[in-house]
C-alpha cells in the first residue's frame, strides 16, 4: 500500500487486468471506450475501490455479480458484492457483457422466488 500518489484516489479509470475468476484477459478502454469495471465474460469483479470513502481499497477481494438494476434511463447496471468483504458496488453495463450471463442474474430472483408461485393464482 502506497501513500505517495494521492491522485490515484481521484483517478478511477479503470486499467487493463486479468479477470480473477475466468482470467480473461480484459483490455484497458479505449479514451471513449466504456468505462469498464468487470469481466466480459464471466462478470467478475475485483474489489478495488472503495465505494464508501470513494478512495482505493486494498482489499483486493473478487466480486461477484449479484443482481442487474435498472435506473430510469434503462441503462442496465450490475450489482457486485466482494465476497471477502461483503461490500456492494455498482457498476454500468458494457455493450460486450455476456449477455447469456447478464440474462441469468436476472431471471434468479424469478426462478426462486419467496413464496410460494400458486400464491399469484390467487390473488
Ligand atoms: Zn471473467
Ligand atoms: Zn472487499
Amino acid at each position: 500500500m502506497s501513500f505517495t500518489d494521492p491522485d490515484t484516489t481521484e483517478n478511477t479509470r479503470p486499467t487493463a487486468f486479468r479477470c480473477v475468476l475466468c482470467g480473461l484477459s480484459v483490455p484497458a478502454p479505449g479514451p471513449d471506450g466504456p468505462q469498464r469495471g468487470h469481466c466480459p465474460s464471466c462478470l467478475s469483479s475485483r474489489h478495488v475501490h472503495d465505494q464508501v470513502g470513494s478512495g482505493a481499497s486494498d482489499c483486493e477481494g473478487r466480486m461477484t455479480p449479484i443482481s442487474v438494476v435498472v435506473p430510469r434511463d434503462h441503462r442496465w447496471r450490475l450489482v457486485h458484492r466482494c465476497v471477502r468483504c461483503d461490500e456492494l458496488s455498482e457498476s454500468a453495463v458494457a455493450d460486450d457483457d455476456n449477455p447469456l450471463v447478464l440474462m441469468r442474474i436476472a431471471v434468479r430472483p424469478l426462478a426462486e422466488p419467496p413464496f410460494p408461485l400458486e400464491l399469484l393464482g390467487e390473488v
